[in-house]
């Protein structure tokens, strides 16, 4: 059913090498384009942080291209957050139920396991230091540029795919083209990553087993481990006002701001001025739009179509979820790709968009919300619901990261499971009978509302 069985990808970033393997595995010829050096040779030079947390959605992709138990080998579980108290003090609180965590993955070894794996594929070739340079859909044709020579040339195409990143070239074409709908939104913080060296006999200087979180009220330092020993440390704040990063630019500003907020990370951080003087920052962006594809022949997958903030830890495992479901696609259509493409691009933006909402409202939940008392009550209490009434209720935070719920699903829960929590709070000293009659009298008053037995 498939026309020839030939594919263009543009990008050999997280999405596209996946993708790669996905086709691959069928049998197509796929040619893809990297603007890059191959970065097995050159190094991995991410410009964006350097490990991710892969959850549910992610690992079922990399099920499905075979390297679960390679990623397994170098992926440190997270299974909870850990709060980090200006006081020093610290508290844990769980994902999920016992056995279920979210890993620390490095972004530039899961890129180059995915390319490798991908290259083994006697069907599928890459051309890295080729930078797209647009496309033109109506002749079915993209235009690259060799990044060593300078030499521009063109590949003819019926199948194009765009996972060429959050300021796409394949996109950034489409939107020249008339009823493209196009929005990007940047937040008001940008980020920096500063970095937590391992001990001198390489082992880590804090517990792997958990995110750790400095929440401050308007802004936040999280950490995330790497099997070298260290943790990749990011500082998101405001780019301006009191406490921001135009404020931050001497070595006393800088050396004062972490005392004040984050006193147990400094000898933890012995390269930190160096370390925040010489990295960037970055900023963060939102980025909707619709149609995905053009006339069935170019689809945008990954970041190009859908970049969303870090702040639930979804943005490549959302795209991975994409390459999962257009592969039932091709099942279901028989590679059919103007039915498949159509069906993808009726469904799934509804979902980006949704996982683009709870990724800003998890925001305010890091960086704000956990230290809040009543919110680690109401995090106690969600976790009992769970546990004993698991085919009633689930978390938000469950539903998108341990689970393949639509992420529409999971936003449509947020409002649900908040009126839950208010009803919760009225009940007389909760902070002792969180397990209590009463809990679940309230929950299963809450459920019967929803006209749920
Ligand atoms: C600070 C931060 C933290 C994050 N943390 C997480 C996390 O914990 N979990 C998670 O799931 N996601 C996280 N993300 C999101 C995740 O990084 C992205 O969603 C993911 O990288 C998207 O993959 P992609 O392949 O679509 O795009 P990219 O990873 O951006 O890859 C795009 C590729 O296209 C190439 N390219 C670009 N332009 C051209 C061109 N003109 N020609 C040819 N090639 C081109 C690029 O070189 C690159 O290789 C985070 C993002 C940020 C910024």
């Amino acid at each position: 059913m498939a026309q020839d069985k030939k594919a263009v990808i543009v990008g050999a970033g997280l999405i596209g090498a996946l993708w790669s393997v996905f086709l691959a595995k069928r049998g197509y010829t796929v040619d893809v384009y990297e603007r890059r050096a191959d970065f097995r040779q050159a190094g991995y030079v991410g410009g964006r942080s350097i490990n991710l947390a892969l959850s549910e959605r992610g690992w079922k992709a990399v099920e499905i291209a075979g390297i679960r138990e390679k990623i397994e080998r170098v992926a440190i579980p997270m299974p909870g957050r850990m709060m980090h108290g200006t006081d020093g003090s610290l508290t844990f609180q769980p994902y999920g139920h016992d056995g279920q965590a979210i890993y620390s993955v490095s972004r530039g070894g899961l890129n180059i396991e995915l390319v490798n794996i991908a290259d083994e594929y006697p069907n599928v070739s890459f051309h890295f230091n080729q930078a797209c340079l647009g496309i033109d859909p109506e002749n079915n044709t993209a235009r690259f540029q060799d990044t060593r020579t300078g030499v521009e040339y063109a590949i003819e195409s019926d199948l194009v795919f765009g996972t060429d990143g959050a300021f796409s070239p394949v996109r950034q074409s489409l939107q020249k083209l008339p009823r493209f709908n196009y929005s990007q939104q940047y937040i008001d913080y940008g980020y920096k990553e500063l970095c937590i060296p391992p001990n001198e006999d390489g082992s880590h200087r804090m517990d792997t087993g958990a995110l750790h979180i400095w929440p401050r009220g308007n802004f936040m330092l999280i950490a995330l481990p790497n099997v070298d020993g260290s943790f990749t440390c990011t500082l998101f704040l405001p780019f301006d006002g009191e406490e921001s990063f135009e404020n931050l630019n001497s070595d006393e500003q800088v050396m004062a701001f972490f005392g004040k907020y984050f006193p147990d990370a400094i000898p933890l951080m012995p390269t930190l001025l160096e370390d925040f003087h010489g990295n960037p920052t970055s900023a963060l962006h939102t980025v909707r739009c619709n149609p995905w594809h053009y006339k069935h022949k170019v689809l945008l997958i990954g970041d190009a179509a859908h970049a969303i903030v870090p702040f639930f830890g979804q943005g490549m495992n959302c795209g991975f979820e994409d390459c999962t479901i257009l592969d039932t696609l091709m099942d279901k259509y028989e590679e059919h790709w103007p039915s498949i493409i159509e069906e993808f691009n009726a469904n799934r933006p509804e979902d980006s968009n949704a996982i683009a909402d709870l990724a800003l409202l998890n925001f305010i939940e890091m960086r704000d919300k956990v230290a809040d008392p009543k919110f680690l009550l109401w995090k106690k209490v969600e976790k009992h619901l769970s546990e004993k009434f698991p085919a009633e209720f689930q978390s938000v935070y469950s539903m998108v990261s341990f689970s393949h719920v639509p992420y529409s699903q999971a936003l449509a829960a947020v409002g649900q499971q908040e009126d839950l929590f208010r009803r919760m709070l009225k009940i007389n000293d909760l902070e002792s009978n969180w397990t209590g009659p009463e809990v679940e009298r309230v929950f299963r008053e809450w459920l019967s509302e929803q006209g749920r037995p």
